[in-house]
């Protein structure tokens, strides 16, 4: 059996996801928690080359990375051989057939499946890349009803987990990978070769945090540049950050990050912010938030190991970009000191396995009608992949509620044709 260790802080979704991973894999792993043991983080830090993000995880004392990194080991089958399970964990090559399979495990993800589960449909959750979805990296959900204090995000979606199962959903670790759904059953496959078919489909993939594409960006990720400040805020105690956006999600991590950091600016590239009126004016209230207008981040700049600051520029005459383009006199380019960025800029839909199987909108959501469906019939769409409009936990839940209810009526809908089928066949053998 693989020695693991694994370096955790509290209140870290992907340290939760990633000891769910660890869980189902039946290993046992030595946690060191840095919000227990503050004076190992230097250790940790040494160990992973650098890495100030949670979780930093080993096998057999060789450092593989982070969540995300352990996760792609799963996809890609490369896990189960470091940890010498294989023999148990093996998948047959004949696939399993379900009522419903539900892809992610975010707040529709989950819903649909304490639906469908109650309809006595069995359905199999596909947890996917981020078991729990976007609200296991947020900080307390304020608005979710019913939580009259708020409630955290990792704590919530666990609740909704337990609800789920408790009525009969089973889990999957890992992501689909492919899908078939022109064929009847649907196919899925998850991971590397874990083959299953279901007669209805409840796509919940959520979406992705958006990066800003620059090369420095990437180069710095895990060294400064983050787009999580519920993970990686902690690394930032007493010291400068910049936040990008202008929406819910930056004004939050600013938020957040107040209780670490010096000060925090918020860069936002247009000079009116489009979050919601109760962040934004907690964010203009609070000293140590400061806010760059007309402002965007051109190049992340670091000393190698670690973020020393930003390029910037600033355009007073306003966005887009060809306002300014051509008029550089009105265009300040100056560098800020700060030793952690994060991007709050928004987000992308996880739809790539589905293009060129379902419509989508021209930023790759998936197109729905009232009742959830998509173009294809019995697969049915919830949540952030869909939402071009809401994106909150609680209408995201709304959609799952939907899709399961329409999931059992299609299958409903199908079984009533397979019965009048057979009576029909039977009835032309009778008089023949
Ligand atoms: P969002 O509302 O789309 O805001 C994204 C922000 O990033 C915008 O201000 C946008 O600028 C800026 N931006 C986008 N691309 C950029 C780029 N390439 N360079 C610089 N800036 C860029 O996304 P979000 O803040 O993630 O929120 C998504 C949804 O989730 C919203 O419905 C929000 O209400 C919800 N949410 C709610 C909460 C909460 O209630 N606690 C928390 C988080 C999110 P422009 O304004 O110029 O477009």
């Amino acid at each position: 059996m693989a020695s693991v260790t694994i370096y955790t802080r509290n209140n870290c979704g992907y340290c939760l996801r990633a000891k769910e991973l660890l869980d189902d894999k039946d290993l046992n792993y030595n946690e060191i928690n840095i919000s227990d043991e503050p004076d190992r983080k230097d250790e940790m830090i040494e160990r992973s080359g650098g890495q100030k993000t949670f979780p930093q995880i080993f096998f057999d004392g060789q450092h593989i990375g982070g969540c995300d990194d352990l996760y792609h080991l799963e996809e890609k089958g490369v896990l189960d051989t470091m940890i010498e399970n294989n023999d148990s964990n093996s998948s047959s090559n004949e696939p399993e057939h379900r009522n419903v399979i539900i892809l992610g495990s975010g707040s529709a993800g989950l819903t649909a499946a304490i639906y469908a589960s109650r309809a006595d449909l069995n359905p199999l959750v596909v947890e996917g890349e981020q078991p729990g979805g976007q609200l296991t990296i947020t900080t307390d959900v304020e608005n979710y009803p019913g939580f009259p204090e708020g409630v955290e995000g990792p704590e919530l979606m666990d609740l909704k987990k337990d609800q789920a199962a408790r009525f009969g959903t089973d889990f999957v670790t890992g992501n689909a990978t492919e899908v078939d759904l022109e064929t009847r059953p649907v196919e899925v496959t998850v991971g590397k070769d874990d083959y299953y078919t279901c007669k209805s489909l409840i796509i919940a993939t959520g979406a992705s945090a958006k990066w800003l594409g620059l090369d420095s960006e990437k180069e710095y990720q895990g060294k400064g540049v983050a787009a999580c400040a519920t993970c990686d805020g902690f690394f930032d105690q007493d010291e400068e950050v910049l936040v990008i956006g202008g929406g819910d999600t930056a004004m939050e991590e600013a938020l957040f990050l107040t209780k670490y950091a010096s000060r925090v600016r918020i860069l936002h590239r247009r000079d009116e912010l489009r979050a919601s009126k109760i962040l934004a004016n907690r964010a203009r209230g609070n000293d140590k938030i400061e806010f760059l207008w007309n402002t965007e981040l051109i190049e992340v700049l670091g000393d190698g190991d670690e973020v020393t600051g930003a390029r910037v520029v600033s355009h007073p005459d306003g966005y887009p970009k060809e306002k300014w383009d051509n008029n550089n006199d009105s265009v300040d380019v100056e560098e800020l000191d700060c030793n952690g960025i994060f991007l709050g800029i928004g987000h992308t839909p996880n739809t790539g396995i589905f293009e060129g199987q379902l419509d989508m909108d021209d930023n790759g959501y998936i197109n729905t009608g009232e009742e959830v469906e998509t173009n294809q019939e019995g697969v049915f769409a919830a949540g952030d992949v869909q939402d071009t409009r809401y994106r909150q936990a609680v209408t995201a839940a709304g959609s799952g509620c939907k899709a399961a209810m329409e999931a059992e009526e299609y299958i409903n809908q199908l079984k009533m044709e397979e019965d009048s089928s057979g009576t029909d066949e039977k009835a032309t053998a009778t008089a023949s």
